[in-house]
C-alpha cells in the first residue's frame, strides 16, 4: 500500500471551495486550460528532447487526445509530453505557485459573484477541472522515469498519490463528469469547444468520441498560430492565442503580428494587454515572452528577450537563427538576443505613439494601466529614454486626464523658463500642496508626479527640448523674479511693512535655530501661511524620501528652508507685534506651530507631539 493522502495548501483549498459551488457561467474554459497544460508538456520535453533525444526515441509525435465515455461518464484528456513526478504532483496539483498568490488571494472576498470576477481575471489552470467534475484522477509519469503515480481528489480539501505502472511517460486526466456538465460527453459539444480554444496549438488535438472506428480525428488546425499568413486568422483565434500564450482571460488591446526579414530573421506575435495583469508590479518584473527556435518552443523565461519595462507583452517570438539546441546559458549576451530585442522594442514603442497619435482614448485607457511600468524605461533605457519620456502622459494641474510634455511646452507662459513639477505619494494630496498656490494665481502649469518611478527618471533626465525640469518645492522659484519686477513697481508704503516682515523672520530663525536651514518670505503662497522648501543646491523633499524608503540613502533628514507667506493674515498680525519684547515667547511658540503644520501638510510625523499639542492649546486658549 503505497497510498498516500495529501492536504491541499489553504489557497487551494479556498479556491476549489469557490469553483466547485459557484455557477460559474464559461464552463466550457475547463478544456481550454487542460488541454493548454497538454500543449505546454509537449512543448518542454520537445526542448528537453533536443539535448537528450532518447526521451523522445519511442514515442516521437507529440499529441493530445481528448476522449469520451458516456457509459463511464468521463471526459480524459491525455499527452505524451514531459510528465511530473510525485513531487511535481504534490507541487502542482496541491498549492498555486504563481507569484502574486497572497494578493489574489486577498482579492477573494467570500461574495461567489464578486470572487468569480476576480478569478475570471485570473485563471484557475487545472482547478477548473472541478466546474466539471466531482472527481479527478490524473496519471503522470515523467519522461525517462519508468514510475508512474495517480494523484485522485474530489476537491475537498485532500488528495491522495499513489504509485502506478504506466506505459510511457506523460499525463492522463480523467474527470468524472457531475451531473450537470453531461453535454462534455456530447462529440460535436466537444468538437467545437477544442475547435474554439485550440485551433492555434501546435500539434494535434484528437478527438475519440468512442463510437469511430480507429484512433480518433484531428479537430484543430494543429499549426503554429504565428506561422500562418495574417489573412487567414480571425479576430477570435488571436483572442483565444493570446489568452493561451499570456494565461489571460481579457482581450488584447494591441496585436501586432510580423515577421522580420533581413540580416536577422524572426516573426512575432505580441499582444498589448486590455487589462493590467495582477503581478504588473511584482518585485521580480519578469518578462512574459515565449522564446521559439524554428517552431521549437525554447523558454518563457527570457529577460533578454524584452526590457523589463515592457514585461506587459504577452506573445511569442520564434527566431530563425539561433542554433535549436540552444541553452539557456547561450541565451545570455547572444548577439541574435540583443537585435532582436531592439527590433522588438522599437516596434512596440512604435505601435504605441501610432496608438497616441490615432487613438487618443484608447491610449490614454492603456496608459491609466501600464504607464507607471513604461515610465520605468525613462530611466533605465538610455536608448529610448527621451523617446519614451516624449510618450509619455502626466497628470497636472491643468490636464487632470495627462498631459503630453509637447503640449505642456504649447501652454507655457510667455517668460516662464522651467517645465515645473511637484512629486510624491498620493495625487489627492499633491493636487492641495501649499507650494502649488502660487503657481496657481499665476497660471503657471505644474506636473503632478505621483508614481514611485518619477522621482527617479527625474535624476536622470534634467530637461525635455531644452526646458529645464524645476521642481516647485525647491529652490526660489520663477514666481520671486516675477514678484521682483512687481516690488520694483510698488510704492515706499510697503517698506515698512517689509520691515516688520524682517523683524519676524529673524525672530523665527532664532526660534527655529537647528530645526531648518532658513526662514524666508514666499512668492509661492497664496492660501497658506507657510510652507517647506529644499534649497536650490539640496535634495528635492519627495525624492529625499523616496531614496530613503529603497535604501539607497542613509542619514537624517536634509533641514528645509521655511516659507511665510507675506500677505496671509497670519503672518501679517504676528509681523505688526514682532519687535514688541512682551512677543518674544508668544512668537517663538508660533514658530515652533508654524513649522510643525508646515510638516502635517508635508505628511511628514512632527518631532514632538506632546509639545506641539500643549502650545495649540494654550495659542487657542489665548485667542478666546
Ligand atoms: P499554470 O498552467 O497556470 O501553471 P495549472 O494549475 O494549470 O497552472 O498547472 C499547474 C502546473 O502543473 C503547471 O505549471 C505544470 O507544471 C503542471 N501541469 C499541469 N498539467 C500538466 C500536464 N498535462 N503535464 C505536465 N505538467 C502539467
Amino acid at each position: 500500500m503505497t497510498e498516500k493522502t495529501h492536504e491541499f495548501q489553504a489557497e487551494v483549498a479556498k479556491l476549489l471551495h469557490i469553483v466547485t459551488h459557484s455557477l460559474y457561467s464559461e464552463k466550457e474554459i475547463f478544456l481550454r486550460e487542460l488541454v493548454s497544460n497538454a500543449s505546454d508538456a509537449c512543448d518542454r520535453l520537445r526542448y528537453a528532447a533536443l539535448t537528450e533525444p532518447a526521451l523522445t526515441k519511442d514515442d516521437p509525435d507529440f499529441k493530445v487526445t481528448v476522449s469520451l465515455d458516456k457509459d463511464a461518464g468521463t471526459l480524459t484528456i491525455e499527452d505524451n509530453g514531459i510528465g511530473m513526478t510525485e513531487q511535481e504532483m504534490i507541487e502542482n496539483l496541491g498549492t498555486i505557485a504563481r507569484s502574486g498568490t497572497s494578493n489574489f488571494m486577498a482579492n477573494l472576498t467570500g461574495d461567489a459573484a464578486k470572487d468569480l470576477s476576480v478569478i475570471g481575471q485570473f485563471g484557475v489552470g487545472f482547478y477548473s477541472s472541478f466546474m466539471v467534475a466531482d472527481k479527478v484522477e490524473v496519471t503522470s509519469q515523467k519522461a525517462g522515469t519508468d514510475l508512474g503515480h495517480k494523484w485522485i481528489s474530489e476537491g475537498q480539501g485532500s488528495f491522495t498519490i499513489d504509485e502506478v505502472t504506466r506505459e510511457g511517460r506523460g499525463t492522463r486526466i480523467v474527470l468524472f463528469l457531475k451531473e450537470d456538465a453531461s453535454e462534455y460527453l456530447e462529440a460535436s459539444r466537444v468538437q467545437s469547444v477544442i475547435k474554439t480554444y485550440a485551433d492555434h496549438i501546435a500539434l494535434p488535438v484528437i478527438l475519440k468520441t468512442g463510437d469511430e472506428e480507429g484512433d480518433g480525428e484531428t479537430v484543430n488546425a494543429a499549426s503554429a498560430l504565428w506561422t500562418r499568413p495574417k489573412s487567414e486568422i480571425t479576430d477570435e483565434q488571436y483572442k483565444e492565442f493570446y489568452h493561451h500564450v499570456g494565461q489571460a482571460f481579457d482581450d488584447p488591446w494591441i496585436t501586432l503580428h510580423s515577421r522580420v526579414e533581413g540580416v536577422i530573421e524572426y516573426s512575432l506575435l505580441l499582444f498589448v494587454p486590455g487589462q493590467p495583469p495582477f503581478d504588473l508590479f511584482n518585485a521580480e518584473r519578469k518578462s512574459n515572452l515565449k522564446l521559439y527556435v524554428k517552431r521549437v518552443f525554447i523558454t518563457d523565461e527570457c529577460e533578454e528577450l524584452i526590457p523589463p519595462y515592457l514585461r506587459f507583452l504577452r506573445g511569442v517570438v520564434d527566431s530563425e537563427d539561433l542554433p535549436l539546441n540552444v541553452s539557456r546559458e547561450m541565451l545570455q549576451n547572444n548577439p541574435v538576443l540583443r537585435k532582436i530585442r531592439t527590433g522588438l522594442v522599437k516596434k512596440v514603442l512604435g505601435e504605441l505613439e501610432k496608438r497616441a497619435k490615432n487613438d487618443l482614448e484608447g491610449y490614454r485607457k492603456f496608459w491609466n494601466g501600464f504607464g507607471a511600468v513604461l515610465k520605468e524605461g525613462i530611466y533605465e533605457d538610455m536608448e529610448q529614454g527621451d523617446r519614451l519620456l516624449k510618450m509619455s502622459l502626466f497628470t497636472s494641474t491643468k490636464e487632470d486626464e495627462g498631459t503630453f510634455l509637447s503640449d505642456y511646452l504649447e501652454r507655457m507662459k510667455e517668460d516662464q523658463e522651467a517645465i515645473y513639477y511637484i512629486t510624491g505619494e498620493d495625487l489627492d494630496a499633491l493636487k492641495q500642496s501649499p507650494q502649488l498656490e502660487g503657481f496657481k494665481a499665476k497660471d503657471i502649469e505644474v506636473l503632478l508626479l505621483s508614481d514611485p518611478i518619477d522621482s527617479f527618471w527625474l535624476s536622470r533626465h534634467s530637461a525635455f527640448e531644452g526646458k529645464e525640469f524645476k521642481s516647485v518645492t525647491r529652490g526660489s522659484s520663477e514666481l520671486d523674479k516675477m514678484k521682483d519686477k512687481e516690488d520694483a513697481d510698488q510704492k515706499d508704503g510697503d517698506k515698512e511693512e517689509s520691515a516688520n516682515l524682517s523683524t519676524l523672520i529673524a525672530a523665527f530663525k532664532q526660534a527655529l535655530d537647528g530645526k531648518i536651514k532658513d526662514v524666508r518670505s514666499s512668492s509661492r503662497l497664496t492660501d497658506s501661511p507657510v510652507c517647506l522648501v529644499a534649497d536650490e543646491g539640496d535634495m528635492d523633499i519627495h525624492l529625499e524620501k523616496v531614496l530613503k524608503a529603497h535604501k539607497q540613502l542613509s542619514g537624517g533628514d536634509s533641514q528645509r528652508i521655511l516659507e511665510l507667506n507675506p500677505d496671509h493674515d497670519l503672518i501679517r498680525k504676528l509681523a505688526e507685534k514682532a519687535d514688541s519684547d512682551a512677543m518674544s515667547e508668544k512668537l517663538s511658540d508660533a514658530a515652533l506651530l508654524l513649522l510643525d503644520q508646515a510638516k502635517i501638510v508635508e505628511g511628514d510625523p512632527i518631532s514632538d507631539p506632546v509639545s506641539f499639542s500643549k502650545r495649540m492649546a494654550n495659542f487657542m486658549s489665548s485667542g478666546l
